[in-house]
């Protein structure tokens, strides 16, 4: 038995798989493959509409909103949003906090000018900045809610008197949202949706109506909105993995109940890193990500053995970001809270045994 706590893609649940399996074996006895068959046909119709009507339902999604799936993942939303928001002559508004935000700004640059209202970079982004200006003359206010690799979180923002454009590839379906306090909000699958290959766009639709940029046919939210998110072939197994995923998720009481489980699971990581004393949070405490718990060691000199202590364990995918070092535990929905039980254990464990080596050594030297 293995504890994923891998940053993406993530855990899917037991079930999930079982049913995935399934239908790329015989999808709903029709004797094809989910894998085989035409986006076209009814049975996948029904799977687009079913899967965006728990999108819809879960995050409480308001009628004047469509949901498109599209594909390229979120990265590829970076320099799309731009291309169909950022008009000429304006200059959009960005928060830089961490590695994708900078990529986003990045992206962005190509299509025009940008203005970044605050960043945390002086602290190597293990904070989110506060009390910031959003110009009004702003084409949009980007930001990113949830920072995968740093490991800090936002649960507000400011207010804005411009569109607000939010990535929250890694924390939506963690816990509720108000979408009517956002323009359009991104999330690449693979983070806490589904599988890779889908990216999840939730767009207003009057902010559709505000593009006046000349933007080809595969980059034009207009045009997905229009052909149902099937202007050209979607990713129709990343979606069908979505929806029985999202089936799981409200069968289990939707985000709200999903939020509790992810309080419970972070909580018990946090206190453990605090308590013990080889481990230090990297994130400002105000600030630390449900999502991605950040970590290192006092002496980085024994990461290596820690890594293997755990992986002996079953313990996989907790390394940090090559840039970042130390560790990063992604504690996704779908991930038991059991799993983060044999974690803060292996800590304790690991700890202790630490502790033994000192004491004997200690006592070798006074000998
Ligand atoms: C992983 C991630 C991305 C990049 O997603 P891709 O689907 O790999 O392009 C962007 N933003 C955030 C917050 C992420 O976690």
């Amino acid at each position: 038995m293995k504890h994923n706590f891998g940053a993406g893609p993530c855990i899917l649940p037991a079930i999930v798989l079982d049913q995935a399996a399934d239908a790329v074996r015989d999808f709903n006895g029709i004797g094809l493959s989910i894998l085989e068959i035409s986006h076209r046909t009814p049975e996948f119709e029904a799977v687009i509409n079913e899967t965006q009507g728990l999108v819809r339902e879960l995050l409480n999604v308001p009628a004047d909103y469509s949901i498109l799936f599209l594909q390229g993942g979120a990265s590829t939303q970076f320099s799309m949003l731009a291309m169909n928001f950022l008009h000429q002559g304006k200059k959009a508004a960005y928060l830089d906090t961490g590695f994708f935000s900078l990529k986003a700004i990045k992206e962005a640059l190509f299509f025009g000018e940008v203005d970044i209202v605050a960043s945390s970079k002086d602290k190597n982004y293990y904070y989110v900045p506060v009390g910031y200006q959003i110009p009004a003359t702003a084409a949009y206010f980007h930001y990113c809610s949830n920072n995968t690799i740093e490991g800090t979180e936002m649960f507000s923002h400011p207010a804005s008197s411009v569109p607000v454009i939010c990535d929250m590839s890694s924390d939506i379906f963690s816990r509720p949202i108000q979408v009517a306090d956002f323009d359009l909000i991104y999330a690449g699958a693979q983070k806490n949706m589904g599988p890779a290959g889908m990216t999840l766009v939730v767009v207003k639709n009057n902010l559709l109506e505000k593009i006046t940029a000349e933007v080809a046919s595969m980059s034009d939210y207009r045009i997905f909105r229009d052909n149902n998110s099937m202007f050209n072939t979607p990713p129709v197994f990343s979606i069908y993995v979505a929806m029985l995923n999202l089936r799981w998720l409200k069968e289990k009481g939707g985000v709200t109940q999903q939020e509790v489980e992810n309080i419970a699971k972070s909580d018990l990581l946090y206190t453990e890193i605090d308590r013990n004393t080889l481990f230090y949070g990297l994130a400002d405490p105000k600030d630390r990500s449900r999502m991605n718990v950040t970590f290192k060691m006092h002496d980085p000199g024994l990461e290596a053995e820690f890594l293997d202590f755990a992986s002996q364990k079953g313990i996989v995918g907790i390394k940090g970001y090559p840039s970042a070092g130390g560790f990063r535990v992604s504690l996704y929905n779908a991930l038991p809270i059991s799993s983060v039980e044999v974690l803060v254990k292996c800590m304790q464990d690991f700890e202790a045994k630490n502790l033994n080596q000192k004491v004997s050594l200690e006592n070798k030297v006074t000998v």
